[in-house]
């Protein structure tokens, strides 16, 4: 497939976290569950001020723009990019890629002609990568014998489609929001450990740390509007592996600061002594 900017190989994810390493929200002045007595969501007015901000601080991030023009190849290569990015870095999921496109597998009948260890090997930089072999074959079992073809599958308006890939064995919430959101262009809001992250560090989350709260209350605020959540994903993405750390994040670089309790602790803004890391 080629490989402009923004798509799989061009290293989207591209990360400070090693391959095979699980992506964590860190410290968030929240416990592991993301619960506090308090809870301020977010009104439309503040994520509109941190969706600018972001975009003011990042640009236009523009993943996968020409999904939908580029052939089912490239749809199928997305999907194979969100199986493969699960509990990793997208460093890692890049060169599990570019062995399966060497290998000239990224397609579903080669995937599901390769002996399961030969694919575990190509797949190794991805981590868990005997796993993620069963689930490609998984996946693709389903493209070529329950749909025939991977626009098949993705053919389906997108809480039907999210139904889909949730009902395929070793595809999460995650990688389905993914697929539906990236390869198929259909509404719907990808949520991560980042997202965890930055929420509760402006503390404005939804709610306690649990995907569907995170995504349903994003997804009912954001709109069906496929470019915006397109562009919200990637930059909350791009803010959590360059600004909003989970070690040491660069609070002193970040627009959000003024309007982030976290950020103005770890400089000591509010108690005159900045928090140890
Ligand atoms: S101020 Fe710091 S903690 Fe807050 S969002 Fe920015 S980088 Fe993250």
């Amino acid at each position: 497939m080629p490989a402009p900017m923004r798509r799989c190989r061009a290293g989207l994810k591209a990360s400070g976290v090693p391959s095979g390493r699980r992506l964590e929200a860190g410290r968030t002045g929240r416990d592991a569950a993301g619960e506090s007595p308090i809870l301020r969501r977010p009104t439309r007015a503040q994520l509109g001020a941190v969706y600018r901000a972001l975009l003011q601080l990042h640009g236009h991030q523009q993943w996968w723009p020409t999904a939908l023009e580029d052939g089912p190849g490239a749809r199928l290569e997305i999907c194979f990019g969100a199986i493969l990015t699960q509990n990793t870095s997208w460093k890692g999921a890049a060169a599990a890629l570019e062995n399966l496109h060497a290998a000239d597998a990224l397609d579903a009948e080669a995937i599901l002609g390769l002996p399961t260890d030969v694919l575990a090997d190509l797949v190794r930089p991805s981590g868990h990568f005997n796993v993620k072999a069963r689930k490609l074959q998984e996946f693709c079992t389903e493209v070529v014998e329950g749909y025939g073809d991977i626009d098949e599958l993705l053919d389906a308006e997108p809480e039907e489609l999210r139904e889909r890939l949730l009902a395929i064995w070793g595809i999460g919430p995650e990688s389905a929001d993914a697929i539906t959101l990236y390869a198929a262009r259909q509404p719907t809001f990808v949520v991560d450990a980042y997202s965890y992250r930055l929420f509760e560090r402006l503390d404005l989350p939804p709610g306690p740390r649990k995907y569907d709260v995170y995504r349903e209350f994003f997804l009912e605020k954001i709109g069906p509007d496929v470019e915006q959540l397109n562009e919200w994903h990637a930059l909350i993405v791009r803010h959590g592996q360059q600004i909003c750390r989970r070690s040491n994040p660069r609070c002193e670089e970040c627009p959000l600061l003024r309007r982030c309790p976290f950020g103005q602790n770890e400089l000591g803004l509010r108690t005159g002594k900045p928090a140890a890391s």
